[in-house]
């Protein structure tokens, strides 16, 4: 689960991580009165669950309370669009008014679960303000890594290491030691899987502050935390995605044509698989789970179908502890109900597979019965072109 930067920063300042004060504002009004705390100036900045807003205009250093109504009147209900956002962008629902910062220098400083040490590692560097992604890809030789040991910690000279590493001014690397520790206590104890703090500053007057903070969450783990689940906002969050959840539905929208409709997350990879083997581009992940009744295979039509992009749907079911015939009683019967209008492949496999084929063909409905997830593929690619 991913929160808003301003509820980041709430959460790292709990554990004694440095953040420049500020305040989050849902109106004008509040961007306002938010900046008169601050003594008048601030940086005014979009929040919503994507990164590059700098470079796309979320960002912006307002010098006056004018400047500070001019921006947020611009940035509140406009639609950001970042190389993160996709094409269509997000609506700006609320903004961060925090106090300027005089920065001298930007680094970068993040944690991930790292799957190949299955360590938590901090990674540090002093291209700060660029994305990671660019500087591993062009001057990987400026990322530093620590592996941290979960029964020892962070310990103070792997922080030390990375402090001086990326050549955090002597004076300062005490601060910076205190920072990263903290990040990491922050980062264990609410069960992050991604905390990044990108630009991490030194400011002019000798301060290490997080001058942004991204925090990922284990969805896993959210049962333990219900102040972080608090923090949710369902408008960043896929709708269909939401609906799917409330229905015990794992569902990922994606950006392919291909509607899937699969039991199991490990067959669901699979038919993912043979639809790109075979040209075509799914719509989305959607595992309706090992009993799988006619509700839910009804409403996970209904949100496939909800999906303007979706051409066509590939069912692919294997009957173990559900009979084949069941299954495809359920799909004809949903299909019925959400009067479904684009062309449809089930393939299925297991116990009564005849019987199942036998009530899909004679269903009157234009329902393809596959042979095999390679033939139900094929013809669902073709059957979108
Ligand atoms: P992102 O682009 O979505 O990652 O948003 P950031 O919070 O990282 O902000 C982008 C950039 O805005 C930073 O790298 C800074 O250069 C700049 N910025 C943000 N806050 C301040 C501030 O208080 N003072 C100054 N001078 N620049 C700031
Ligand atoms: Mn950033």
């Amino acid at each position: 689960m991913n929160i808003h930067e301003y509820q980041g920063k709430q959460v790292l300042k709990q554990y004694g991580v440095a953040v420049p004060e500020g305040n989050v504002a849902f109106t004008v009004e509040e961007a306002v009165e938010a900046a008169k705390a601050l003594g008048g100036k601030a940086v005014v900045k979009a929040q919503i669950h994507a990164g590059g807003r700098g470079k796309a205009g979320g960002v912006k250093l307002a010098r006056s309370l004018d400047e500070v109504k001019q921006y947020a009147e611009q940035l509140l209900g406009m639609t950001l669009v970042t190389h993160q956002t996709g094409p269509e962008g997000k609506v700006v629902k609320r903004l961060l008014v925090e106090q300027l910062s005089d920065i001298k220098k930007e680094y970068y400083i993040g944690l991930v679960v790292d799957r190949k040490t299955q360590r938590v590692v901090m990674m540090a560097s002093e291209e700060g303000g660029t994305e990671i992604e660019e500087v591993a890809a062009n001057t990987p030789e400026k990322i530093f890594r620590e592996v941290i040991d979960p029964a020892a910690g962070l310990l103070p000279f792997q922080a030390r290491k990375l402090a001086y590493a990326i050549n955090i001014p002597n004076e300062l690397v005490n601060k910076a030691v205190k920072f990263m520790t903290a990040l990491y206590r922050a980062f264990v104890d609410k069960d992050c899987s991604i905390a990044e703090i990108n630009p991490l500053v030194v400011t002019g007057d000798g301060n290490v502050l997080a001058l942004d903070a991204k925090l990922n969450f284990d969805s896993n783990a959210l049962y333990r935390h219900s102040d972080i689940l608090e923090l949710r906002d369902l408008d960043e969050e896929d709708a269909k995605e939401i609906e799917a959840s409330k229905f015990g539905l794992s569902y990922i929208a994606l950006e392919g044509n291909i509607g899937c409709m699969v039991n199991g997350a490990g067959l669901a990879m699979a038919t993912m698989d043979t639809i790109k083997y075979f040209g075509g581009q799914p719509a989305n992940f959607l595992d309706v789970g090992g009993g799988a009744t006619t509700e839910k295979v009804t409403e996970a039509f209904k949100i496939i179908l909800s999906d303007p992009n979706v051409k066509g749907i590939l069912v692919n079911i294997f009957g173990g502890i559900m009979k084949c015939d069941v299954i495809a009683n359920g799909v004809v019967e949903a299909a019925k109900q959400v009067g479904l209008d684009r062309p449809l492949v089930v393939r299925l496999e297991g116990t009564n597979v005849d019987l199942g084929k036998k009530i899909l063909n004679e269903s009157g409905l234009n329902i393809v019965a596959a042979e095999s997830l390679a033939d139900a593929a094929k013809r669902i690619v073709e059957l979108v072109k």
